[in-house]
């Protein structure tokens, strides 16, 4: 989420330390020359040109809230250099409500220059450019939701809870990203960080990094009470593969 809130409220005590200052999630994962972004939100324009990302071959979405899917209509400009469209991955539901919000990308009244994407339902493994993707269905809440295994990397945010199945498909991973909101209390559509640390430990992931992190979780202090192998990200972080 982001971090201060609007209204910049309890801003004093997190300014000390810039990596408390959090955009909305989202990844940009790349590999011989392809570009892949999962999730984007309300600030994808500015995280794109601070991370420099001028090409996107395709884009995964892991659910429909706005603070991952805002930043819909910012893909207009890579269309343009691109000319192309670009495909689009996620739920059956998130695609439904990305029609109704942004219905003016779609249909016989399309807005002219507006964003083009090709909406695809993902349901089995699929191979796109050099990653092999899996969909690793979550709840976040009562909402079903995906994440994504991309080779041996798995991206999992706004999760509470993953069914048994999803487990099984996330043995081999060596890296995982994934949602905690905060140290106490519980909520109930997101983990809390004791529970992720206590999910990784059970899927056995050698390396985590937290996201979705709310204000009141402090970077440093935080980083100290967690296990060397699970760490709060930050904002324009890079993981080498
Ligand atoms: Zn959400
Ligand atoms: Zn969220």
């Amino acid at each position: 989420m982001g971090v201060p809130v609007a209204g910049g409220f309890y801003k004093r005590e997190l300014v000390a330390d810039s990596r408390n200052m959090r955009s909305r999630c989202s990844a940009w994962i790349q590999q011989d020359g392809f570009s892949l972004v999962i999730d984007v939100g309300p600030e994808f324009r500015l995280q794109s040109i601070s991370a420099g990302i001028t090409q996107i071959d395709a884009v995964l979405i892991t659910h429909e809230h706005m603070d991952h899917v805002a930043g819909i209509d910012d893909l207009r400009m890579y269309n343009y250099i691109q000319k192309d469209s670009i495909p689009l991955y996620t739920t059956p539901s998130a695609i439904e409500s990305i029609k109704s919000r942004f219905h003016y990308l779609f249909g016989a009244g399309r807005y002219p220059g507006s964003t083009r994407v090709q909406l695809h339902a993902i349901h089995d493994p699929i191979q796109v450019g050099p990653f092999a993707i899996t969909a690793i269905p979550a709840k976040h809440g009562e909402l079903d939701i995906i994440g994504f295994k991309i080779n041996d990397l798995c991206y999992l945010t706004d999760v509470k809870e993953i069914p048994e199945e999803s487990k099984s498909l996330l043995k081999d991973v060596q890296v995982i990203i994934l949602s905690a909101l905060r140290w106490e209390p519980e909520h109930p559509t997101h983990l809390s960080i004791p529970d992720a640390v206590d999910l990784i430990s059970e899927l056995g992931i050698p390396e985590a990094y937290l996201i979705h992190m709310n204000g009141q979780t402090k970077h440093g202090p935080s980083n100290k009470r967690l296990p060397d192998h699970v760490k709060l990200a930050y904002d324009q972080q890079t993981i080498y593969l």
